[in-house]
């Protein structure tokens, strides 16, 4: 693992790897990636999303432990554990995730169209993404969305 890599939630027209897909509205709300570069894992929510179809998409970036993520990953693709344990393992690691490092927008997909620090989101409050009501706080977004 390099310390320099720019991972691929920081270069704009890079794809996001769906690694692992924790939820899906018409494409990812709640994923982790896994950096083409380095192997980082991250953990990205949604905190915003627009436009047709909902593609336009704002997603908090946190890094999520490698060992955890790695054996996360591990178990699920063996298939051995049952759906509770997946569930249970699932919440431990999300809870385990960093801070919330970068924002970053995609459209159309996974495709990165800006990442930004933290210190230029409008909001990093954490809902459902259920309850993200699309085109609503379009305003509060647009400094973000306009590079998207
Ligand atoms: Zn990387």
């Amino acid at each position: 693992m390099t310390q320099d890599c720019e991972h691929d939630w920081l270069v704009r027209g890079r794809t996001l790897a769906l690694t692992f897909t924790i939820d899906d509205w018409q494409g990812p709300v709640e994923f982790i990636s896994r950096c083409t570069g380095c192997g980082r894992f991250a953990l990205l929510r949604l905190l915003y999303w627009t436009g047709v179809r909902l593609d336009t998409r704002v997603f908090a970036v946190s890094l999520l432990g490698n060992e955890a993520a790695g054996t996360f990953l591990h178990d699920m693709e063996t298939g051995y554990c049952d759906l509770q344990r997946h569930a249970a393992e699932l919440m431990a690691l999300v809870s385990s995730a960093g801070p919330i490092e970068r924002v970053v927008t995609t459209s159309p997909g996974p495709v990165v169209r800006s990442s930004c620090p933290t210190a230029y989101a409008p909001s990093l409050a954490s809902r459902p993404w259920r309850e993200i009501e699309p085109g609503r706080e379009d305003e509060r977004w647009h400094k973000l969305l306009e590079d998207a």
